[in-house]
């Protein structure tokens, strides 16, 4: 079991939103290319953008980097081992502090994640919603007054362990359960109806329509024309390609008139291209449904983007959907 504070906090943000055998590969290629603090400080910010590849919710990864400078700059590279200190770095809350704390610091604090509350919610048959701030709070002290004398450490993770494999949201284990005989959601049938589930989240419609540049740059090279995203929205400093974005679905006929880009596009007037289909991925708050216009051209463009050639597309930090439509386009 790790005590180390930076490797427990690695994977605490690795697993909010990720399932521990997707974030595993992760968490191993990330300790790998940076295996501290100093090390993570000391990159560029694209380099984590690009270790965290795939993960999405990128802002963690921005975060992870913030704060690791911050422990640099504020702590002298040495890792808060309080718990109110570890709350203070960028991009870590009550749960992510009570686990390191906990876990690398044994400060009595309870983690509250969605498997303590499951097992909670079911064993003291808790009714009310865990989307509410205050059966958070009823929860979290519960856990805290379970913790009372235990070593918290050890307590946090069994109370995880046990919700993530035994009080397991589909079908748990109650036939060989240790509390089945106090477990109030056993002896009420309410298994399956606890914990009380959150409203459904309402997402957002948007419909991203992608102009793929690729240009001739001599023989069998080609450079794509990319794009880095730097306004306050999804996939923040990574890159994808020039963005027209609508209300609708509909093929755009025109997008050459449009007048983001008809100053770039108006060098390049004799273009082949094709349209793909439309694509959707799901965020948490938001679907995006994206398609690609791509377009080969010989020309030179005058450009302030850059034009990446194909073969050094490795380097640049890319969300999922780009990554995964290069590498069907360019294979
Ligand atoms: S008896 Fe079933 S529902 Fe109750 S704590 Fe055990 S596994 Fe969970």
């Amino acid at each position: 079991m790790t005590r180390n504070p930076y490797q427990i906090w690695i994977s605490e943000i690795i697993l909010q939103q990720t399932r521990i055998n997707q974030g595993l590969d992760y968490y191993l290629h990330f300790l790998e290319k940076f295996p501290d603090v100093e090390t993570l400080a000391a990159a560029q910010e694209e380099q984590v953008l690009k270790a965290w590849q795939g993960l999405g919710y990128y802002s963690r990864a921005r975060n992870l980097y913030k704060a690791a400078k911050q422990i640099m700059t504020e702590y002298n590279g040495r890792f808060p081992d309080s718990y109110k200190e570890i709350c203070n770095l960028k991009g870590i809350g009550p749960y992510t502090s009570a686990a390191i704390a906990s876990i690398a610091f044994n400060q009595p604090y309870p983690v509250v994640d969605g498997n303590v509350i499951r097992f909670l919610s079911r064993l003291f048959r808790i009714k009310t919603s865990s989307s509410e701030a205050e059966t958070r709070k009823y929860i979290y002290e519960l856990a805290g007054k379970l913790m009372a004398d235990q070593p918290p450490g050890e307590f946090n993770q069994a109370m995880m362990e046990f919700g993530a494999l035994a009080c397991k949201p589909i079908v748990p284990l109650c036939g060989e359960c240790t509390f089945r005989e106090y477990c109030l959601a056993l002896k009420y049938g309410e298994t399956d109806r606890l914990p009380v589930k959150k409203k459904s989240i309402e997402r957002r419609d948007r419909y991203f329509h992608y102009l793929v540049i690729l240009i001739n740059t001599g023989v069998g090279k080609t450079g794509i024309l990319l794009r880095k995203r730097i306004k306050d929205d999804i996939w923040k400093n990574l890159f994808d390609f020039l963005l027209i974005e609508t209300d609708t679905p509909d093929i755009l006929e025109n997008y050459s008139e449009r007048a983001e880009w008809s100053g770039l596009l108006n060098q390049i007037p004799e273009r082949k291209f094709r349209i793909t289909r439309m694509y959707k991925q799901v965020l948490s708050h938001q679907n995006i449904y994206y398609r690609f216009y791509i377009i080969r051209t010989g020309k030179k463009i005058l450009t302030s983007f850059p034009i990446v050639d194909t073969l050094d597309l490795e380097s640049y930090p890319l969300p999922r959907p780009i990554e995964k439509f290069l590498e069907k386009l360019l294979k």
